[in-house]
């Protein structure tokens, strides 16, 4: 299975399994199990943070799967309170020892806030010093990509933000397919709630597939790498079996004409 994962390249040449395995809301005493079973059906790529409070239990399920280190892509973010450059150094390494490995394959700044560009350095500083394979962002707006853009050394590699059927988020894609930035789509299955919208089901049946498997495809079919996240191994085996399954022109039309928004905050708003 593992082998079907298709990828995606960054600038600089690493490369991203396209479905990953989302671990928000996965506490430490679940996520061990939750990982095994993932890396067990065949993902070969982890979504964690910080701030999720689950790396310890990423890294043993890492450790324990007998997987070699180099075929597993790991990546880490850093929560706002640690933002800073001092700060971030400080907190890649805690991420690193609790993760217990050497080097990330990639690092993020979890949300934009008003110490971004000296964030930013930290990051350029891990990527320069090889610590971590590949640096980017996550829910930068336009604006705060500029910023990055204008001032930094770099330019963010990828970028993750909430991004959907009914979120595509299309000025933002434009924008970051100009700098050769990688979108990864948080809150692929929009936390759930794609599993009521009619038109998805209805896709779904025409297909004789589930509508996880027809979303995720069209995360895949727009090329975005998509992060979505079960507990449930039946799922996490299905949500990862969407590489024979076509979504035809029309299919694409349909789903381009549902309306909605964000689920999640806001970046210019976030309350923490
Ligand atoms: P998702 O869109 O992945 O949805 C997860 C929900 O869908 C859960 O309730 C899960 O339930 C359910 N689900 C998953 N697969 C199936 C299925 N095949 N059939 C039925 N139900 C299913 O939401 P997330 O918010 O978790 O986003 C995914 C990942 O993105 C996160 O885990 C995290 O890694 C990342 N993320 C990043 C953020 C950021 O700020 N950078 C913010 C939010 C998320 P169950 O577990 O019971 O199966």
């Amino acid at each position: 299975m593992a082998d079907k994962v298709k990828t995606i390249r960054l600038y600089n040449e690493v490369e991203i399994p396209m479905i990953g395995f989302g671990t928000f809301k996965i506490d430490n005493a679940s996520a061990e199990d939750a990982v095994t079973a993932a890396l067990r059906v065949g993902y070969r790529h982890i979504d964690t943070a910080s701030m999720y409070r689950n790396e310890e239990a990423v890294g043993k399920a890492v450790k324990a799967s007998g997987i070699a280190r180099e075929d597993i892509f790991i990546t880490s973010k850093v929560w706002n309170n640690d933002q800073g450059f001092h700060s971030t150094l400080e907190a890649f390494k805690k991420s690193c020892e609790l993760l217990d490995t050497d080097y990330l394959d990639l690092y993020l700044i979890h949300w934009p806030k008003d110490k971004n560009l000296e964030t930013w350095r930290a990051l350029e500083k891990l990527y320069a010093d090889g610590k971590v394979r590949s640096i980017g962002v996550s829910n930068f707006k336009i604006h705060h990509l500029q910023q990055l853009i204008d001032k930094g050394e770099m330019v963010p590699m990828v970028n993750q933000v909430e991004l959907h059927p009914q979120f595509p988020q299309n000025r933002l894609r434009g924008y970051c397919e100009k700098f050769d930035i990688v979108i990864e789509s948080w809150g692929p299955l929009m936390q759930g709630k794609a599993f009521s919208i009619p038109l998805l089901q209805e896709i779904a049946e025409e297909h004789g597939k589930t509508i996880a498997q027809v979303v995720l495809r069209w995360h895949y079919q727009e090329g975005l790498v998509s992060l979505p996240k079960t507990v449930h191994p039946d799922r996490m085996k299905s949500n990862l079996d969407i590489f024979e399954l076509e979504l035809s022109k029309d299919d694409i039309e349909r789903i381009a004409t549902l309306k909605g928004g964000r689920i999640g905050y806001d970046p210019d708003t976030i309350p923490f």
